[in-house]
């Protein structure tokens, strides 16, 4: 039977009652934990939270508490808070740097654009400045008609 004794009941080097608050949430298996939870808020405090929400809670409830005396004892100045600052940040870099891509983007988009209107007006330039006679040349020179057509009239 003391081998049955809870993580909580075995720290506290008592005798685990049949309906114990602590048992269904600090498997022996685990001491880490109880010793965690007692270090930050005392088994007494954790025992009263436990008893006092309903049971479906419980178990939430003991993870949370767990996360967070492990956060405190990891860094005892912010706790969670850390993490979650340093995750905020985290979010503020990806978010800037995602900012910094779409700017890029719009720009290369821009590049191109214009360089496609300079194209287009560079081509019209181009029919702008021939005789009529030309354009029909260059019209068909574009379609593969032309000089090798012209070949064909050469005289050997
Ligand atoms: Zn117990």
């Amino acid at each position: 039977m003391i081998s049955g004794r809870c993580a909580a009941c075995k720290y506290l080097r008592r005798r685990c009652p049949s309906h114990c608050i602590f048992s269904p949430y600090f498997p022996p298996n685990d001491p880490q934990r109880f010793a965690c939870v007692h270090r930050i808020y005392g088994a007494s405090n954790v025992g009263k939270m436990l008893l006092k929400l309903p049971p479906h809670l419980r178990a939430q409830t003991a993870d949370t508490l767990y996360m967070e005396a492990k956060c405190r004892i990891q860094d005892p100045v912010y706790g969670c808070v850390g993490i979650i600052s340093h995750l905020h940040q985290q979010i503020r870099i990806a978010e800037s740097q995602l900012a910094k891509t779409q700017a890029e983007i719009a720009v290369f988009n821009s590049i191109a654009r214009e360089a496609q209107v300079q194209e287009i007006e560079a081509d019209s330039n181009f029919f702008k400045n021939l005789l009529p006679e030309e354009i029909t040349a260059a019209g068909l020179r574009s379609y593969g008609y032309g000089s090798p057509s012209t070949q064909t009239f050469k005289f050997n």
